[in-house]
């Protein structure tokens, strides 16, 4: 008989962030399939003689297809295992999630998705950041920074519609595109006074930030050297950002 896979986000990090569920779920492993965006400090909650197998594809490291991944956990389910694929977030928020279970379910194995914060929510409550507000965000729009400005990227992002949406922007990946994207942001109309933070590892403790104006972020996320994984936020509710993470701006861009 097939074992199942359990597809469980691990929320943003904080391992106080998981749920019931996902800690149930880990606990009924026999094999843990762990990316590389996930605090290991979710193995607590497997048994203790689960296999541990390390996967990942964090943009420019070394990484295991995601081909070879869905591979794996259909061989390791075939063989009746119970298998617990562990991401970042929500398996469904940026995380192939859908393509994951389409595989599986495709390969006949059982599939079950526990959801996750989504770092798009845990990030900037980490920071005291409402993502809506009454009277300040209508909404909240997530997009990828990634492929935004790719000659490949067909569809494209509606910067206009970004920009004048009344609703807080949150990008996932969009770091090393930072530039292209304030500028994007700036030529659809958004003021250059609009309030935006640059989190870098929200919710752990090595959590970084650079809050500022749109115009004057990339400058400052350069000098502060933020690094993967970093979530920006564009909105009027970044003004709610922590009085500690304005410090840091200014300390950051003295
Ligand atoms: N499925 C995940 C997102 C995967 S894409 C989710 O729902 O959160 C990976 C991107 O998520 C990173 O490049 C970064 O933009 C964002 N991210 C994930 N965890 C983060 C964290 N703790 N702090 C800041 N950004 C994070």
């Amino acid at each position: 008989m097939n074992g199942k896979v359990w597809l469980i986000g691990a929320g943003p990090g904080d391992v106080e962030l998981l749920t019931l569920k996902a800690v149930r779920a880990l606990g009924e492993a026999d094999v843990v399939l762990i990316d590389d965006l996930v605090n290991r400090e979710v193995l607590q909650f497997a048994k203790v003689n689960a296999r541990v197998i390390k996967v990942g594809k964090r943009g420019g490291c070394r990484s295991t297809p995601q081909a070879f991944i869905e591979r794996r956990m259909v061989q390791l389910a075939c063989e009746g295992l119970t298998v617990a694929r562990v991401k970042g977030g929500d398996p469904y928020v940026f995380g192939r999630g859908g393509e994951e279970v389409e595989t599986l379910t495709r390969a006949g194995i059982v599939v079950e998705v526990v959801n996750g914060i989504t770092a798009g929510l845990g990030v900037p409550a980490a920071l005291g950041i409402p993502v809506t507000h009454r009277g300040l965000s209508k909404g909240v729009t997530f997009v990828t920074g990634h492929t935004a400005f790719e000659a490949s990227d067909t569809v494209g992002l509606n910067w206009k519609a970004l920009a004048d949406g009344g609703t807080t922007l949150v990008i996932y990946m969009g770091l090393s595109n930072l530039g292209a994207i304030v500028s994007a942001l700036l030529k659809a109309g958004m003021k250059a006074s609009m309030p935006i933070a640059v989190v870098q590892e929200g919710t752990l403790p090595t959590q970084r930030s650079v809050v500022g104006r749109l115009d004057q972020i990339a400058g400052a996320v350069a000098r502060a050297a933020l690094a993967s994984p970093a979530l920006v936020v564009v909105g009027e509710v970044v003004r709610f950002a922590h009085s500690i993470a304005l410090q840091d701006t200014e300390r950051k861009s003295a």
